[in-house]
């Protein structure tokens, strides 16, 4: 999970700064009550449950993770925080639906975020359960275990210089370099996963129609999840692919826009579009016309095509100021970042924030240029990036 700010002009201003997120100040609809007594589940019918276990000191409060009955067992969409509190919550949510850990057949993950990767490493030890993931994503999580602290920080102080940070914001982490402290990074020991989601398929499990959905943007291999089958009491005959409900991760959420950055790879120069990807993606997702998303945060909702457009014209406006600002003076990532509207001012944005901040200028600088909007400024140092029309 990445820490950021959030844009001052999402369609909800009464959210807290969280993390990646923004959640709404009454939440939503709530998880179902118990009588107080262990984690309040939700069965969603049709052999589909979800469990909301917490994310330790987080405003954002809990990942929804989604138990899926299949004629093998039952196999989970996203595990959660790597905690014991969560380990607690998850084992008796299980417990909740009339299972338990020991007879998970398997592990879908929507995405590599410890969030939703956590305790996948966990529910693998003590059940055998296999660990899917999309490639692009296994691909972050073997790169994040085989790096160390000090390449990591080599990396993002560059990165930040060459996107116009003042040396003043890259000192701590070139001190913390040369002192090299080493050590692992976050989610250096996550679970690498046995098997691969292959876009577009039908997963191999048994008395379910469960289809890949690949949505990348938030990250590069996020995946959705489809379950092409009649929404019990909501669904209609003869629908075909359309319909069924929509395992969205954090692709789709009802109230939160997620943070659409950079995909970080230092070993690679190759210039990504996560923002047009994350575009692209939200079109295929309505496409589906699914009867109801069961996003992995917040609360389950029906209009899934309502909030595609919403999402689409936050960030066509956010891209349309982003360009005003252009064509008034050449501005680097690090100044656009400063100057863009974020839900504090700038001055109060923390350090680890800022480095978030940048990451989405950027992503929708890139994506900018991509559209022929904006250019990069030949020969500036630190790059610098002006309007073209
Ligand atoms: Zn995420
Ligand atoms: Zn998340």
């Amino acid at each position: 999970m990445t820490n950021g700010p959030q844009a001052d002009d999402d369609e909800h201003d009464d959210g807290e700064a969280c993390g990646e997120h923004r959640v709404q100040a009454d939440g939503g609809p709530g998880p179902e009550a118990d009588g107080g007594r262990g984690p309040r589940i939700i069965d969603h019918g049709g052999g589909i449950w979800s469990i909301p276990v917490p994310i330790p000191d987080n405003p954002l409060g809990h990942t929804l993770v989604h138990v899926v009955e299949t004629d093998v067992g039952p196999v989970l969409i996203d595990t959660g925080w790597d905690d014991p509190a969560s380990w607690q919550t998850l084992a008796e949510g299980l417990a909740a639906c009339g299972t338990s850990v020991g007879a998970l057949h398997g592990v879908l993950v929507t995405h590599h975020h410890p969030d939703h990767h956590g305790l996948s490493a966990r529910v693998r030890e003590e059940s055998g359960a296999w660990i899917a993931m999309h490639a692009a994503d296994a691909a972050v999580v073997r790169r994040t275990r085989g790096s160390d602290r000090n390449q990591w920080l080599g990396y993002l102080a560059d990165k930040l210089a060459a996107a116009g940070a003042p040396d003043a914001h890259t000192a701590p982490l070139r001190t913390a370099l040369a002192e090299g402290r080493g050590g692992t990074l976050p989610g250096g020991r996550a679970a690498l996963p046995d098997r691969e989601i292959e876009p577009n398929e039908l997963l191999a499990l048994p008395g379910r129609r469960l289809r890949a959905i690949w949505t990348p943007g938030h990250t590069p291999g996020h995946v959705c999840l489809h379950l092409e089958e009649q929404h019990p009491g909501r669904g209609r005959q003869g629908e075909g692919r359309r319909g069924g409900r929509l395992f969205s991760g954090d692709h789709l959420l009802p109230t939160i826009s997620p943070h659409i950055g950079l995909y970080e790879d230092p070993d690679s120069d190759e210039i990504t579009d996560p923002l047009g990807d994350y575009l692209d993606s939200l079109e295929r997702i309505a496409g589906l016309r699914p009867a109801e998303v069961l996003p992995a945060h917040q609360y389950a909702f029906t209009d899934a095509q309502a909030r595609v457009d919403e999402l689409t014209a936050h960030h066509a406006e956010r891209l349309s100021d982003l360009r005003a600002l252009l064509s008034e003076r050449d501005l680097t990532p690090w100044q656009l970042a400063e100057t863009m509207r974020w839900n504090r001012p700038w001055a109060e944005i923390p350090f680890g924030s800022r480095n978030i901040a940048v990451a989405e200028a950027e992503a929708h600088l890139r994506h900018l240029v991509k559209l022929g909007h904006a250019e990069a400024v030949p020969g500036s140092t630190p790059v610098t990036y002006r309007a073209t029309d």
